[in-house]
């Protein structure tokens, strides 16, 4: 029982980084709930295991399979996704410059504009859809790019590999919050990024039980640099969660074929509903970056967004009125949620930026859930009325 680089995403998503326990032959790698470990002189320790912040073996086992499933040398777990974007940003200094993409996460934009700024790094958001904007953006100092993609909640798909050819130019190093795809969705280590970013929480996770982060790298010296980051800030994630995403990677591909469908038939269904103004998908052929969408992404994902007719009424009274859809912030779990961006996930963005990025009050968002489409689109059907 092991797997290695030439298997298939299921077989690594099921196997890698995992053997049976030496001790036991236990076919899941046990929950080693330990701070410490014995040592059997001073400094002869067993692999590298000395104290569970610097590392663990349940947690080391989900490092190294999350970092197979993103085609990566390197996995770092983290205690949310937030502490995994916060590691990033240590490896730049006072005086650096920052691309953000400009409907970026809300908790990513917060950590940037009101954490990091104080402490010296400038920032620019940037439309990355618009290549020429992105190019003109870069400044000398440029130091990082941060992109998502799909972007929440407008669903912009941003191309990657152009992206990256830039970023590489211009020397700066690419991070991209592959969240909304999922490793098995997406790779952008194969497409040129530096550093692939996860909230576990969502996805991979999958359960709406685990908060989590993760970061993947190929490259040996990011890698040094960030896991001393990991070990010296020591936002490591519980042993119980790392056991919790290890077992949840093992369905994360059979989960996503089910949320990719289901979403599918969701955002067909609302296109051609009369209350309904449009949909945003990006496995939709109305979708303008539907092309790059197709080339990037082996699936289009579990995100839908809608723009009922109307306003803030309308959208509260759909909101008011599902049944199996729950009015929730998150995404990426079995269960389906709805939420209203303006109101609840992007407050905190200001009206007038949220006006610019087409956050409006008739926007709402869903995460396609895995229960039956049939039974999702009745829900919705009677909701909207
Ligand atoms: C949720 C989310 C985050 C933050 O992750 P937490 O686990 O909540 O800290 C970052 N990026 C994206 C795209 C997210 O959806």
């Amino acid at each position: 029982m092991s797997s290695n680089d030439s298997h298939g995403f299921g077989t690594r998503a099921i196997h890698a980084g995992q053997t049976p326990d030496p001790s036991t032959g236990a076919i899941c790698t046990p929950i080693y709930q330990t701070s410490t470990f014995v040592q059997k002189s001073p400094g002869v320790i067993v692999e590298e295991y000395d104290y569970s912040r610097a590392a663990n073996p349940t947690r080391k086992a989900f490092e190294d399979n999350i970092a197979s499933l993103e085609g990566g040398k390197h996995g770092l777990a983290f205690s949310s996704g937030v502490a995994a974007t916060g590691v990033v940003l240590h490896l730049l200094s006072a005086g650096d410059h920052v691309l953000l993409c400009d409907d970026v996460y809300g908790g990513t934009n917060r950590l940037f504009h009101r954490v990091f700024a104080q402490m010296g790094i400038e920032i620019t958001l940037v439309d990355m859809t618009d290549l020429g904007a992105f190019k003109g953006a870069f400044k000398d100092n440029t130091k990082l790019v941060w992109a998502e993609t799909p972007t929440n909640p407008t669903l912009k798909i941003i191309d990657i590999e152009a992206v990256a050819e830039v970023s590489k130019e211009k020397g700066a190093i690419l991070a991209v919050d592959n969240t909304f795809c999922s490793p098995y969705l997406q790779n952008p280590l194969s497409l040129g990024a530096d550093i692939v970013c996860h909230s576990t929480t969502k996805y991979i996770g999958g359960h709406s039980d685990a908060i989590g982060g993760v970061l993947v790298t190929n490259d040996d010296g990011l890698f040094e640099r960030m896991k001393f980051v990991q070990l010296s800030e020591g936002a490591v994630p519980g042993i119980q969660e790392c056991f919790l995403f290890l077992r949840s990677t093992k369905t994360l591909h059979v989960r996503m074929e089910r949320h990719c469908e289901n979403a599918m038939r969701v955002a067909e269904h609302l296109d051609a509903h009369p209350k309904v103004e449009k949909v945003v998908y990006p496995g939709l052929e109305s979708h303008p970056q539907h092309a790059i969408a197709k080339r990037q992404m082996c699936g289009f994902g579990g995100m839908v967004t809608i723009y009922l007719k109307g306003g803030l009424d309308e959208s509260r009274a759909m909101l008011e009125k599902v049944k199996i859809f729950a009015l929730a912030e998150s995404l990426g779990g079995v269960e389906s949620l709805i939420e209203h961006p303006a109101i609840m996930t992007h407050a905190s963005v200001p009206a007038d930026q949220r006006a610019k990025l087409g956050i409006t009050d008739n926007l709402i968002r869903l995460s396609v859930g895995i229960e039956d489409a049939d039974d999702l689109i009745a829900d919705l059907d009677r909701a909207i009325g």
